[in-house]
């Protein structure tokens, strides 16, 4: 829908005789969070006054080591190593897994994206526990596969006993995200435990786990079941979103379908020697997130401040707020945030239509925060 908006003309009808796969007409694109580009159109504002803290990119650029690898490189005319030799053994020491269980690609969401088409057929159903990341539903559809909806509990915590009567024998995977996005809180490891004995295939999307309190994850049970994925990304806590880079750890039996899904050269050269640099002086990106940390008990301060917000304490680079409807409307609190040039990420979901989600980003930005907020009490 925008992107014909965008080029300004009218999308072309299918010309009759040609079909597409039916399960597309039941899929929505998947709409991200908007670009400062958009953004500034939309508003006027000009780009280097917005503050974008809606989609949980690091505020902080990738270190000087990474810019100067990027600049230093001289064969980017050759094609990368499509093994990922080095990137994967610099991730073994990182994740502290063997380089066998470790498969990368252009962004975890990529990575998605095959594991779905290596184990989903038309009419098979994941389980899904909303409010969650919403891009797991785009793409079993897309598989033609269902959605099965177990949500969460009123603490938002992932309800297993629940998870376990929705099952059906086409339930092929349950996808868990932890810290979940946007609730913020982490999955337990008894209840992974406890879902791992379904024998679907557990998928645990760590994408924001550098900022949890604890930040080894579940990488290390991977070698110990058959049934165990974990996915991690470096466009969050190391600043590289922009570079598309991803990865995850897998049973190795899976790691060789992946390879076979898996389009030669996925990740470009650029997104190798900026992982492989973030990783060498990985004493500067940690020492961002250790201030992202403490900008999220600020920013959690200054939101829990006001009366009509309740924000949800997290473990991920973001707090998702609850605004009380009865004092502050929506539209009032986001075309304020908005005349100040800040960026959230609002939703429609059911589940979610009273939420924003704000990314932490400098403590400017939670400044800034702070000052739109006063105008609304
Ligand atoms: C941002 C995000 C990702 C990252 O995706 P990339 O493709 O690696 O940029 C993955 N999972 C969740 C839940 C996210 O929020």
């Amino acid at each position: 829908m925008h992107t014909s908006a965008l080029r300004g003309s009218p999308e072309m009808p299918r010309p009759s005789g040609v079909h597409v796969r039916p399960e597309m007409d039941r899929m929505a694109a998947y709409i991200p969070g908007e670009s400062l580009e958009t953004f500034s159109t939309r508003t006027g504002i000009s780009i280097e006054h917005i503050i974008k803290l809606n989609s949980n990119e690091s505020p902080y650029g990738p270190a000087p080591e990474v810019m100067r690898a990027l600049g230093d490189h001289s064969n980017y005319n050759t094609y990368p190593d499509t093994d990922s030799t080095a990137l994967r053994r610099a991730l073994a020491d990182y994740t502290d897994v063997d380089s066998s269980y470790i498969a990368v690609s252009h962004g975890s969401n990529e990575l998605i994206n095959l594991l779905w088409h290596i184990f989903l057929s038309v009419g098979d159903n994941v389980i899904c526990c909303p409010p969650t990341f919403s891009l797991y539903t785009f793409i079993t559809t897309f598989c033609g596969a269902y959605v099965l909806e177990v949500p969460r509990t009123l603490d938002y915590e992932v309800d297993v006993t629940a998870i376990l009567s929705a099952l059906t024998p086409e339930t092929k995977m349950i996808i868990l995200c932890s810290p979940n996005n946007p609730t913020g809180n982490p999955i337990c490891e008894q209840d992974v435990l406890a879902l791992l004995e379904t024998g679907c295939i557990v998928v645990v999307d760590e994408a924001y786990v550098e900022f949890s309190h604890s930040p080894r994850g579940l990488a290390h049970l991977v070698p110990h079941y058959r049934n165990l994925v974990v996915m991690r990304t470096f466009s969050k806590w190391a600043g590289l979103a922009g570079l598309r880079i991803g990865y995850g750890i897998f049973p190795t039996w899976i790691v060789s379908y992946l390879r076979r899904a898996q389009c030669p050269f996925e990740v470009n050269v650029a997104g190798h020697i900026a992982a492989i640099a973030t990783l060498k002086h990985l004493d500067y990106t940690l020492d961002k997130v250790q201030r992202i940390i403490q900008e999220r008990t600020r920013l959690f301060e200054v939101l829990a401040n006001h009366a009509y917000l309740e924000p949800i304490p997290s473990q991920g680079n973001f707090i998702l707020t609850r605004v009380c409807n009865e004092e502050v409307k929506m539209e009032h609190l986001r075309s304020v945030l908005e005349s100040y040039g800040i960026l959230l990420r609002y939703f429609n979901h059911p589940y979610l239509h009273d939420y924003v989600r704000f990314t932490v980003g400098l403590p400017d930005h939670t400044d800034r925060i702070a000052e739109a907020l006063e105008r609304i009490s």
